[in-house]
C-alpha cells in the first residue's frame, strides 16, 4: 500500500467503505444505468451522507462543517472513485471553492447561500478559439463593465452565478491586471448561446457577456489577483482529479482481476496466459506509482510548502496512468466492456476528460518546465 496512513485516517476509510456498501450500492442498484439518477435518489444519498458525517467534511467549521485535512479528503475521494459509482458526487457538501476568503457583500450574497445549499456557482475560465480578444472589463468608479465570452462552463445553465476570469482595464485603456469576478447568470447582458453535454455526462454552456455591469465588490480578492486566484483554486481541484484518477485505476484493476480468474471460452482462464499477465502487471505497477505520487503530494499539501509543481506532476501522471489502465482493462475484458451500460464503458468515457479538465496535460508540462527553466522554481 503506498498510502501508509495514520490510524484515524485509515478508520475513516473503513467508514467510507461501509457507507459505499450500505448506502451507495443499494441506492444505485435500483436505477437504470443508462438513465440519469433520479433527484430523490440523489437527495436520499445526501441525507444519508449528512447522517454519517461525510457531507460536512469539505465545509469550513464557521459554516457548520467538520472539515477534514487534504490527506483524509484525498483518501476519501480515491475510495469513492474506486467504487465506480454514479452517486459519488452526492456524498460531499458544497465547498467554498475560490470564494473561501470572501468578505462583505460577496460573502453575504454568494458564499453564505452556497454553503447553505441555496445557490450554486460555475467557473468561467476557458475562452473560445474564435474570440477577437479574451473577456475584459472596463473599470469606472465602482463598476466593472464586462464584455466577452466563455466557451465551456460546467453547470452554467443552472448555476446562479459564474466566477469569471477577466482582464481589467481603466477607462483610458491602461491595463489593471486580471480579476475573478462573480457575475449573476440572470444579470442583464449575460446570454447562453449554446448548451451541450460531454461524453462523461457533464452538462455545459458557452456564454456571452455584453456590457454586463458588475459592482467592484464582486471581485474575488483584488483586481490584479485574478489569475493566481483562479490557479490557486485549480491547484486544489487538480489534487481532487488525481484522487479520482487513481480510484478509477484501482476499480479497473479489481475488475480485471475477477475477469482474469473467471472461466474463459478457451478453457483456460485468461489470467494463466503470460501475455495477459504482463498487461495486468503494468496496470498494477503504474497505479502503484500514481498512488505513491498522490499520497506524497497530499501529505505535502498539509505543510506550508509551495506544491504547485508537485500538484501539476501528480495531476498529469495520475490522469495519464488512469487513461492507460482503463484502456488496458477494456482490451483485456474484450467487446463486452464496450456494451452500453457496462461499468467499464462508463469508466472509459469518464476517464477521458481528466487529461483536459483543470489544465490539459501538455500545457501543464509546459508550465512545469517554464517554472524550472525561466523562473528557477520547482524542486519535485
Ligand atoms: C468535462 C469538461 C468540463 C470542463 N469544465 C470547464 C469549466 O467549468 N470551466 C472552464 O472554464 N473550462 C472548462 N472546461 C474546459 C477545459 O478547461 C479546457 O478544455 C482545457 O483547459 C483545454 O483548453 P481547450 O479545450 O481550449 O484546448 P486548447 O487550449 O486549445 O488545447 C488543446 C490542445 O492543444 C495543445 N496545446 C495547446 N496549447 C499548447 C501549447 N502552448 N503548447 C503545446 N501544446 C499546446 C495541447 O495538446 C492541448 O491539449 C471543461 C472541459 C471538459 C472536458
Amino acid at each position: 500500500m503506498p498510502d501508509n496512513l495514520p490510524q484515524e485516517i485509515d478508520r475513516l476509510r473503513t467508514r467510507m467503505q461501509s457507507f459505499i456498501e450500505e448506502v451507495l450500492v443499494p441506492a444505485e442498484a435500483g436505477v437504470d444505468p443508462s438513465a440519469p439518477i433520479p433527484t430523490e435518489v440523489q437527495q436520499s444519498v445526501r441525507e444519508a451522507s449528512k447522517a454519517h458525517g461525510f457531507f460536512f467534511m469539505t465545509q469550513p467549521a464557521e459554516f457548520g462543517g467538520r472539515p477534514e485535512g487534504t490527506l483524509a479528503l484525498t483518501m476519501l475521494r480515491e475510495t469513492l472513485s474506486a467504487a465506480n459509482t454514479r452517486l459519488a458526487g452526492c456524498v460531499f457538501g458544497p465547498g467554498p471553492g475560490m470564494l473561501h476568503a470572501a468578505t462583505g457583500p460577496l460573502r453575504e450574497n454568494y458564499l453564505e447561500p452556497v454553503m447553505r445549499g441555496e445557490k450554486r456557482g460555475a467557473f468561467g475560465f476557458t475562452e473560445p478559439d474564435t474570440a477577437a480578444r479574451p473577456t475584459w472589463a472596463v473599470l469606472s468608479n465602482d463598476t466593472l463593465t464586462v464584455t466577452g465570452q466563455k466557451s465551456y462552463v460546467t453547470g452554467g445553465a443552472t448555476a446562479d452565478f459564474i466566477s469569471v476570469l477577466v482582464n481589467v482595464e481603466q477607462e483610458d485603456g491602461s491595463k489593471a491586471g486580471t480579476a475573478m469576478v462573480v457575475i449573476d447568470r440572470e444579470a442583464p447582458g449575460v446570454t447562453i448561446d449554446r448548451e451541450f453535454s460531454s461524453m462523461e455526462g457533464g452538462g455545459h454552456v458557452s456564454m456571452k457577456f455584453d456590457g454586463v455591469r458588475v459592482p467592484v465588490a464582486n471581485v474575488i480578492g483584488k483586481i490584479g489577483e485574478g489569475m493566481p486566484r483562479a490557479l490557486g483554486n485549480i491547484g486544489n481541484v487538480r489534487l481532487m482529479v488525481s484522487a479520482q484518477a487513481t480510484g478509477m485505476s484501482m476499480w479497473a484493476i479489481d475488475f480485471v482481476e475477477h475477469h482474469l480468474r473467471a472461466p474463459h471460452r478457451t478453457g483456460t482462464p485468461l489470467g494463466e496466459r503470460e501475455g495477459v499477465r504482463l498487461r495486468f502487471a503494468d496496470m498494477r505497477i503504474e497505479t502503484y506509482a500514481a498512488r505513491s505520487a498522490l499520497y506524497r503530494t497530499a501529505r505535502l499539501a498539509e505543510t506550508d510548502a509551495n506544491i504547485v509543481n508537485e500538484t501539476i506532476a501528480t495531476k498529469v501522471f495520475c490522469t495519464e496512468v488512469a487513461g492507460r489502465v482503463v484502456d488496458t482493462a477494456v482490451q483485456l475484458v474484450g467487446g463486452q466492456a464496450l456494451v452500453v451500460g457496462h461499468p467499464l464503458e462508463r469508466l472509459y468515457r469518464n476517464v477521458r476528460s481528466l487529461r483536459l479538465v483543470e489544465g490539459a496535460s501538455d500545457l501543464l508540462r509546459i508550465n512545469l518546465v517554464k517554472g524550472k527553466l525561466e523562473l528557477g522554481k520547482g524542486t519535485l
